[in-house]
Formats: structure tokens, sequence, C-alpha cells
């Protein structure tokens, strides 16, 4: 019976609590923790702007052991360690035969529905269903995941780094290296730099972009940039962030600014800040209420602008996960820069009150 952290109300604190795990089913495997990040999207269930069924073991960012196969599982092993991706990506559907396989028709649904792929959860207690967190369910010691939903790592790389490859590192990573057309030479800007913000920086370093101007409100974070690539750093409390971006990029605005708040004003100055002919791309995840006023279409038209959405990143995480592992192997990517606090499931709550405050990049559960 594994310990667990499970949202029960919207608002409410999160508890931890001894939850039933039944074995996986065909195609799915059992799963013990290494370690888990603690992600924004978590203490978004917690607050109500992600709305989802209740209660759920929360957690999406997660690394572990695979303990069990389920039937006809047959490309992965006991004892082989995985990072857990939150939508599980078939390789077979129209998207995934597009390399769209953040869009997996399969995956994307079950990563809605609080169950597996069959829309049921593995946990319960009392005999009634506790939901599993985009399809994956991580504050917890044990989970199942469908199997297409793992992808094998070295059994030396350290889980806590491998965990945050599960969400904030291909989800920011992936915003810059393939969503965006960044190329070399390009000035990028990138609003908001938590975890996934801090990704996206060192993703646009890698993707060759010249100049990378952060923006945050956090003087402590706009520091933490710089270590990923940031050139220069805007602080937006300030005021008039878009107007300084224009003095940075002669007067233009930048070939490709990132959102990653997922706040209505900061996509809208995204938008301004970018040139005629560039990109502006929204990686953080807004609340369903939030819509956006652009500009005249005719505006659009002329100025050639695009603004489009960016989905985990873009990322198949069935290459993705690998090339990512062997940067960080090689020293091209940071991870344990990442890692702000090692806490124990039980000190979930404070790592969600921390990250609500937004001083801290990321919490890593590490499990025993
Ligand atoms: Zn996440
Ligand atoms: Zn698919």
């Amino acid at each position: 019976m594994p310990k667990a952290a499970v949202c029960t109300a919207v608002g409410a604190p999160v508890e931890i609590m001894d939850v039933d795990l039944a074995s996986p089913k065909a195609g799915e495997i059992r799963v013990q923790l290494g370690a888990s990040g603690v992600c924004h999207s978590d203490l978004s269930v917690t607050n109500g702007t992600l709305p989802v069924a209740l209660p759920v073991v929360l957690g999406h960012e997660g690394a572990g052991t695979i303990t069990e196969l389920g039937e006809g599982v047959d490309n992965l092993a006991v004892g082989d360690h995985i990072v857990i991706s939150w939508v599980p990506q078939c390789g077979a559907c129209f998207f995934c035969e597009r390399d769209q396989g953040e869009l997996c028709e399969s995956g994307s649904a079950a990563a809605m529905s609080g169950g597996l792929l069959d829309m049921t959860p593995r946990f319960s207690r009392d005999g009634l269903p506790v939901f599993q967190m985009a399809a994956s369910g991580t504050f917890t010691e044990e989970t199942v995941i469908p199997a297409i939903g793992a992808v094998k790592i070295d059994k030396d790389f350290p889980m806590a780094d491998a965990a945050l490859i599960g969400c904030g590192v291909l989800t920011g990573f992936g915003a810059a290296v393939n969503t965006a057309s960044i190329r070399k030479g390009d000035s990028v800007v990138v609003i908001g730099c938590g975890g996934v913000g801090l990704n996206t920086i060192q993703g646009a370093k890698y993707a060759g972009a010249e100049r990378i101007i952060a923006v945050d409100m956090v003087e402590g974070k706009l520091n933490t940039a710089k270590i990923f690539g940031a050139t220069d750093t805007i602080n937006a409390s300030d005021g008039d962030a878009v107007g300084k971006v224009f003095e940075l990029t002669g007067g233009r605005g930048a070939d490709v600014a990132f959102e990653v708040i997922g706040l209505g004003a900061t996509i809208e100055q995204a938008f301004q800040m970018t040139r005629r002919g560039g990109q502006a791309i929204i990686v953080g995840v807004p609340s369903f209420d939030v819509t956006l006023t652009l500009m005249p279409a005719m505006d659009l038209l002329v100025q050639e602008k695009q603004i489009r959405g960016c989905w985990y990143g873009g990322s198949n995480v069935h290459t993705d996960v690998p090339k990512l592992a062997r940067l960080y192997q090689e020293g091209t990517l940071l991870l344990d820069e990442l890692i702000s606090a090692r806490i124990t499931l039980d000190q979930v709550n404070d790592a969600l009150a921390n990250m609500s405050s937004g001083e801290i990049a990321r919490s890593v559960i590490e499990y025993k």
C-alpha cells in the first residue's frame, strides 16, 4: 500500500495517505518512484486553475524503477530505470506518425481523464477511485502507468535529474528547440524564469540564439537565468518591459518571444515584443478563462507575426528524453542547477507554498 500525496479538494492542503494500487493491466507497468519534481501544474490543480477529477494523486514529473510488467509489455524489463512521460505516446496514431507525439490521440485523452489509457485509475481508497494526474501520479512511492509513457534511461543517471526531464525540461527546452524556429544569432525573449523558463533559456542557447533576454519580477530568478544562458535581464516590476526589449533589439523587437507564465497580459506582451515576421510562443499554462486580444487583423497580416502554442515542448519523448539525457551526461544541459530543494513526500505542501510565492526553481521529492 504506497503512501501518496492526494489532492482531495480545491484550496485544501494536500493530504499524505496510504492508497491501494492495483496490478498493472495489459500494456502497463508498475513503477517504484525514485524522484518527482514539484511542477507549477501541481499547484494549479490544488488551487483549481487546472480542473481535474478529485481525489487525485498529484505529480507528473517523475522517474523510477520498473517493478512489474503487465501482459504484453516486451520492450521494457523489471529493473529498468525510466522517465515518465505525462503524455503517453503510442507512436502509431495520426499525430505520432507526423512527429507530433505531444498530441498523441491515445495519450492526450488519457492525460485529461484522470486515468490511464482505458480512462480508469489504478489507485483507490476504501473501494473508491483515486485518480492519477496526467496519466501518471508521481507524488507516491509507487504508481502504475502505461508502458508507452515510459522512456528507459541509464541506470547510473541520477533519479532527481531524470525526473526533471519528464516535464520541465522537455517542455522548456523543447519549446526553444522543437517548436520555435530559432536561427543562429537570433534574439530571444523569455518571460518567466521558473523551472520551465530556465529550460527555455538553455534551449534557446543550444539552438544558437545570440541575445537571450530574461524577463521576471523576482531578482533571484533573473540571476539564475544568467547561469542558464541569459545575456540580458529585465525586472518587469521596474515597468515597460516591452520598451526595454525594443531597446535591446535595435528597435525591431525579438525574433522569438516565449511566454512561460500563462497570464493573458504577459502573453500579449510577448506578442508585442516580437518583431515583424517573428514568433510569439505560448508555453505557460493559462487558466481556462483567459482570452487573448492581440491586434487588428490587418496588422497581423502586414506584420507577418506568428503566435503559436507549444504543448509539452513539441516533444517526441521516445527520442527527446534520450537526447536530453545525453546532453546532460556531456555537460551541455544543466539539471542539478534547477534543483533548489530536495524534500520528502511529507514536505510537499511546503514546496507548493514556496512555489506560489514565486521564489523557487524546483523542489524535488526523493523517495528512499
Ligand atoms: Zn509539469
Ligand atoms: Zn500516438
